[in-house]
């Protein structure tokens, strides 16, 4: 059987290689934090760093294709990877995907889909103008790196602009702070054959700027859920992706006037798509895994009504008292120690 290739280590590849695994590969993760959560799911593992040539060129070679769980994927390491082997989603997704400033660009621009008002910021000579265009308050966020809401911060005043600006040291962009009324996620799937699919949409509640919740169906009008559904795929074909992305969007409402923006996009697997682990025919996962092994897409059809529950530090600490509930589907994560703000797994009720 063939090879999957995975970079990182963290649960998104462990749910990746458990996918894989049913089906029949193997996977070889690589990532550079020993006793990673992959790693003990997955046929084989290197322990190496994501600007070690030698090791990426060994690691890819010893594969049939790669992919990731992660969106900061250094471009040199995905170059020393496709020159060895086919790498989905390919390095123009990547690139796209990595620094919010491409990726709004390309949404605007190249898939004519609404996105907050932004404007690049590097330092005091960006200031006036990026106000300009997003006026304050705004949000000010690192164009690289950031998640779970790290490298970002809502900035009032000129002041805290400046503050913030000289904190992350620069290369930043500053978006206009939208006054939503839902947050949605659609999770696409597009195969090498650019046959594309997408997940019932499912509305995303946050705390503390972790993802803690999915609800799917989103309680949504149609033609709301219709609209979402299109964007996503549209975004996805624009693209010319493979595999499983994640779209993020803002739900407003102007008098009346419902707009869908898009907020950020994930070149992977996404955490508001683990329910599809328990309540789709085929998970975001499996669905991956064909996509970038160039089999057919299994049917993304949802089986049940569904909420996802992230389990975030301490609501892990007793497994034992998620499960008394018989609806609750519990998937934990293997993570050593438990840390406040530390996803550590998540559950699936059904029904609900
Ligand atoms: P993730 O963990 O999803 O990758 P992230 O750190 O990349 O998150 P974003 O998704 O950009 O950050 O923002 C996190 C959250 O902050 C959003 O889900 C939303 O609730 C809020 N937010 C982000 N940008 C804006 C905006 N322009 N206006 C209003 N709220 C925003
Ligand atoms: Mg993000
Ligand atoms: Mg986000």
């Amino acid at each position: 059987g063939a090879t999957i290739g995975i970079l990182g280590g963290g649960q998104l590849g462990r749910m990746l290689a458990l996918a894989a695994a049913r089906l029949g590969f193997d996977c070889h993760v690589y990532c550079p934090e020993p006793d990673s959560p992959a790693f003990r799911v997955a046929a084989r593992h290197t322990v190496g760093a994501y600007d070690d040539a030698e090791a990426l060129a060994t690691f890819a070679s010893s594969v049939d294709v790669v992919t990731y769980e992660f969106e900061n994927v250094p471009a040199a390491a995905a170059e020393v990877i496709a020159a060895c082997r086919p790498l989905y989603p390919d390095a123009r997704a990547l690139a796209t995907t990595q620094d919010r400033v491409a990726e709004k660009i390309f949404l605007s621009f190249g898939a004519g889909v609404e996105v907050a008002p932004f404007a690049a910021i590097d330092g005091e000579a960006d200031i006036e103008t990026a106000i300009g265009v997003t006026g304050l308050p705004a949000i000010l966020k690192t164009r690289r790196f950031g998640y779970d809401g790290k490298g970002q911060a809502k900035v009032g005043t000129l002041d805290e602009l400046r503050e913030a600006l000289e904190r992350f040291g620069g290369d930043c962009v500053l978006e206009g702070l939208i006054s939503f009324e839902s947050e949605l996620s659609a999770i696409v799937v597009r195969g090498a054959d650019g046959l594309a699919e997408v997940y019932d949409i499912g509305e995303n509640r946050h705390e503390n700027h972790i993802l803690s919740e999915t609800i799917v169906p989103a309680p949504l009008a149609a033609e709301t859920l219709a609209a979402a559904r299109a964007l996503g795929l549209a975004i996805a074909e624009k693209l010319g992706y493979v595999g499983t992305l994640g779209v993020e969007m803002f739900l407003v409402r102007d008098q009346g006037e419902e707009r869908l923006l898009v907020n950020e996009l994930a070149p992977r697997v996404h955490n508001s798509g683990h329910w599809t682990e328990d309540a789709a025919v085929t998970s975001q996962f499996e669905n991956h895994i064909r996509a970038v092994a160039g089999w057919p897409l299994g049917a993304v059809t949802r089986t049940a009504p569904v909420r996802m529950l992230n389990l975030i530090g301490d609501a892990a600490a007793d497994p034992l008292a998620i499960l008394a509930d018989p609806s609750a589907r519990l998937h934990l994560y293997g993570k050593r120690e438990i840390r406040a703000g530390r996803k550590m797994g998540h559950v699936n009720y059904l029904d609900r």
